[in-house]
């Protein structure tokens, strides 16, 4: 998939997973802002392979995937130790950015790898990169993210504000 597509899923990504922990707007908001930056992160390997199918290690479920999902796993453990919480959640939103763009992949004929290059891919449609189907993932993908905080913090966020309002007025 292309960038903008990746950075849409990678958002999408961060708000999904702060909405399914339960998580506050501010706490969203971390896991959000962590995921834009590595939306592309494993296209990285077209530096080592520079051809269309540059697809190598990055783009691994297990290696790429379960990797970033270790890394972390430590890295919020210690942010934790370290009595900063708010940002021990960013780690969470990275690994969610970085699985999103595998998940997205996964969608395009290419496919991504299960463990390593030249082994099984998981291929769940072949959706044409730069196509009207990538256009149409992209917009669902707006659609779900709005729904999400529609759904999630919209009713915490006017109730806050009417509570701001009602303590002004009296
Ligand atoms: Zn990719």
């Amino acid at each position: 998939m292309n960038a903008k597509t990746h950075l849409t899923g990678a958002g999408v990504a961060g708000l999904a997973a702060g909405a399914a922990w339960g998580l506050g707007p501010a706490q969203a908001l971390v896991l959000f802002a962590a995921a834009l930056p590595v939306a592309s992160l494993p296209d990285k390997d077209r530096l080592l392979n520079p051809g269309r199918d540059h697809r190598s290690w990055p783009h691994s479920i297990i290696l790429g995937g379960g990797g970033i999902l270790l890394a972390a796993s430590y890295l919020s453990r210690m942010l934790v130790e370290e009595h900063v919480p708010l940002l021990a959640l960013a780690p969470y939103g990275v690994a969610a950015g970085y699985l999103s763009h595998l998940m997205l992949d996964a969608l395009t004929g290419a496919g991504v790898w299960v463990l390593a290059p030249g082994g099984p891919r998981v291929r769940l449609a072949s959706i044409e990169v730069g196509g009207p189907g990538e256009d149409l993932v992209r917009g669902s993908l707006w659609a779900a993210g709005g729904l999400i905080v529609l759904c999630a913090w919209l009713p915490g966020i006017l109730h806050g504000g009417l509570v701001l309002l009602a303590g002004g007025a009296s």
